[in-house]
């Protein structure tokens, strides 16, 4: 089964109590196997307007699931909890992205992995970590060769993220 890393992000309607549920359905997806989330991180929000700060963290599953039918499992799961999102980067109650599938490059029309966006965001790399420590991801697309997370973390700049205590 392949390790998968979702990454978990709210800012509105109570941020944590929204992850959190989200984790709890995490717990229970089907044909998967739940094995850590990391701690939650309260990061500045990018976008458009005054925003206000959002929830991060990093879930990682086992999973019989394919790729697009984990992210139809990811879907139900936002649907459910009632997503709100009024533009793009705008505020959302719930966002789920599949960060990494195995070692697996997908360029679907629905699914990109690893998530093209990863590779820059602070409060997708910190969590990781502390799951992973430094382990090589698949290079952005277009790239050839493997990019260490250590590397990645060498270059962002933790600023607007703070790890919150459980
Ligand atoms: P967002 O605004 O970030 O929630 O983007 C939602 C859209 O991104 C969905 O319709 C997905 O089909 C698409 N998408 C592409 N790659 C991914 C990924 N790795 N994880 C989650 N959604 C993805």
């Amino acid at each position: 089964m392949p390790d998968v890393f979702i990454a978990l992000g709210s800012n509105l309607d109570q941020p944590l109590k929204q992850v959190e549920q989200a984790c709890r359905s995490l717990h229970t997806l089907q044909h998967s196997e739940f094995i850590a989330r990391s701690s939650w991180y309260r990061s500045k929000a990018v976008g458009p307007g005054e925003q206000d700060d959002y929830i991060n963290g990093v879930c990682q599953l086992r999973t019989h699931l394919a790729p697009l039918d984990l992210l139809d499992a990811l879907q139900n799961i936002e649907a459910q909890q009632h997503r709100k999102r009024l533009q793009r980067w705008g505020p959302r109650t719930l966002d789920l992205d599949i960060l990494l599938y195995g070692t697996e490059r997908l360029a679907l029309p629905r699914l990109q992995v690893p998530h093209p966006r990863m590779y820059e965001r602070n409060f997708v790399l910190y969590p990781l970590y502390e799951l992973t420590g430094d382990i090589p991801l698949p290079a952005e697309s277009g790239l050839p060769k493997s990019v260490g997370l250590e590397s990645l973390l060498s270059k962002v700049d933790d600023s607007g993220l703070q790890r919150l205590s459980d």
